[in-house]
Formats: C-alpha cells, sequence, structure tokens
C-alpha cells in the first residue's frame, strides 16, 4: 500500500532485504510477494534476510496462503555467517552493491548498506571537440573509461575528456539495534544513516535490555561514523510526540531528521 501512495513502481523492485523477524520489520512481507504476483510479475526478485525467512514462506506456499509465481532467489543469514568475516555482498547490479552485517538485537538482525558505485566524471564535450574527435561512438568509448585511436594516428586518453570521478552515494540501514561497532562500520562516510532510536536517554537501561538504542546513540554512531546526515526512526509507541527524540539527537548530531511516513528525501 506504501509502495502505491509513494507513486513507485513494483516491477522496479529487484531486491528486498530484511533486518530480522519481529513482526514490526516483516510482517508485510507475504502481502508485498502476493501482490506482484497479482502484478504479473515475471521477473526474479533477490530477498535476503536471516535464516527461517524461507522456512516460513514455504510454508505459507505450502498452505496455500501465498502464490508466487515469479521466481525468488533467498539468501538467508545465521550468526555463523560471520565467523570467518565481518561483512558480506549479497547484491550487485551495474550500479549498486548491497552488504550487510550483523547487529545486536534480542534476536538475529541484520543491518545493511546501499551503496551506489563510483560514477565516471563528467564528460567535457568542449575539450573534446577541440581534440578533434568526431561526436558519435568514439564519446561513448572515451565515456566508459577506454583510450581511442583517432584517424592521424593520435591516441586520446579518457582523462583528456573526463573530470574527476565521482563517488557513488550510499545509505546505511540499521535497525533494530543496539550502538554497535558494526552499525558504526556499515554507516562509515554515508550520505544518509538511517538509525533506530527507540527511546530518549531516560531510559537508556530499557533500551540496552531490549536490544534498542537512544536517539543519543543514535547521534553518536552516526557522529562516530563520520555519516553526512542521520534520519532517526522507530519510536516506542509510548512518545505520542517525538519531538523529544529529535531534540536529543540534534544535541549531538545537529542535523538530524525525523522520519515521517511517505516522507521524500533527495540528496
Ligand atoms: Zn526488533
Ligand atoms: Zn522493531
Amino acid at each position: 500500500m506504501q509502495v502505491v501512495r509513494a507513486g513507485l513502481s513494483f516491477h522496479r523492485l529487484a531486491g528486498i532485504f530484511i533486518t530480522h523477524l519481529h513482526g514490526d520489520h516483516f510482517n508485510g512481507l507475504p502481502g508485498l510477494l502476493s501482490t506482484m504476483a497479482l502484478e504479473r510479475r515475471e521477473a526474479p526478485l533477490t530477498l535476503v534476510g536471516p535464516a527461517g525467512i524461507g522456512e516460513y514462506l514455504d510454508t505459507l506456499g505450502r498452505l496455500r496462503i501465498l502464490f508466487c509465481n515469479y521466481p525468488v532467489q533467498i539468501t538467508q543469514f545465521g550468526v555463523e555467517a560471520f565467523c570467518d568475516r565481518e561483512e558480506a555482498e549479497v547484491y550487485a547490479s551495474a550500479r549498486f552493491t548491497v552488504v550487510t552485517r550483523p547487529l545486536e538485537h534480542r534476536i538475529f538482525s541484520l543491518g545493511y548498506r546501499i551503496a551506489e558505485r563510483t560514477r565516471p566524471g563528467r564528460f567535457n564535450v568542449e575539450r573534446a571537440r577541440e581534440l578533434g574527435i568526431p561526436s558519435g561512438p568514439l564519446f561513448g568509448r572515451l565515456q566508459a573509461g577506454h583510450s581511442i585511436g583517432l584517424p592521424d594516428g593520435r591516441v586520446i586518453e579518457p582523462s583528456e575528456v573526463l573530470g574527476p570521478p565521482r563517488p557513488g552515494r550510499s545509505v546505511a540501514y540499521c535497525l533494530d539495534t543496539r550502538p554497535c561497532s558494526n552499525a558504526t562500520a556499515l554507516a562509515r562516510g554515508v550520505d544518509w544513516l538511517i538509525h533506530e532510536a527507540t527511546y530518549t536517554e531516560e531510559l537508556v537501561d530499557e533500551a540496552n535490555s531490549y536490544g534498542h538504542s537512544t536517539a543519543r546513540q543514535s547521534a553518536e554512531a552516526a557522529r562516530a561514523a563520520g555519516a553526512r546526515n542521520l534520519l532517526i526512526t522507530h519510536f516506542s509507541s509510548r512518545y505520542a510526540d517525538p519531538l523529544p527524540l529529535l531534540e536529543e539527537a540534534r544535541a549531538i548530531f545537529p542535523g538530524a531528521t525525523m522520519a515521517e511516513d511517505l516522507m521524500v528525501i533527495e540528496f
């Protein structure tokens, strides 16, 4: 329903990354998968999540609750998956990669970083013309990072017509978790860190025992990671007005933003 309300297309959805098997984080999954079946999806879907998620979907299928007529490629992780590595790449396309690390929650929970690959520098058309390069396929070759030969024997290197490579944009998604080094590692230098802030600092003991973070702790994670922006979310329902959470985060990380349903952030 939120995909429709946000004006997004199910057909462009390539992957779903589930953090953990608490209802507020995955109860919507069977409905979403079923809706895409009704929309006649045919393209394969990548689904990543904690161990057990495959069995859960299989059971719904066996009970004829869930019908999925397109291929779903499921990758599951448990604690043992991280015995000999810190991080796993779970998705890679020409434009993006997604990596995951385990967080620290009451049950096994995964955090994710979605990162755009480094983009080539801007193509300087004027400079290309000055060098006498005919527009057409040779422009494309240079743009793709290949050197080209001209009819007069000169060789043009991409660096002669391309600006410096542009770093890709990135987002880290860290919930549910208490403060942990893997959350900071996922958030290292990202453009946006989306971090849970379930409680205010008054309830720090409660946060710790339930495997959650306070708003202050989420801001400290953003600062420690050198994240450019922080979006806090996952507020306890005890806060009818979540403003105190935002104020607490802003005392540590002044640019912090509070998530709202269907919020749009451009960067
Ligand atoms: Zn949870
Ligand atoms: Zn939760």
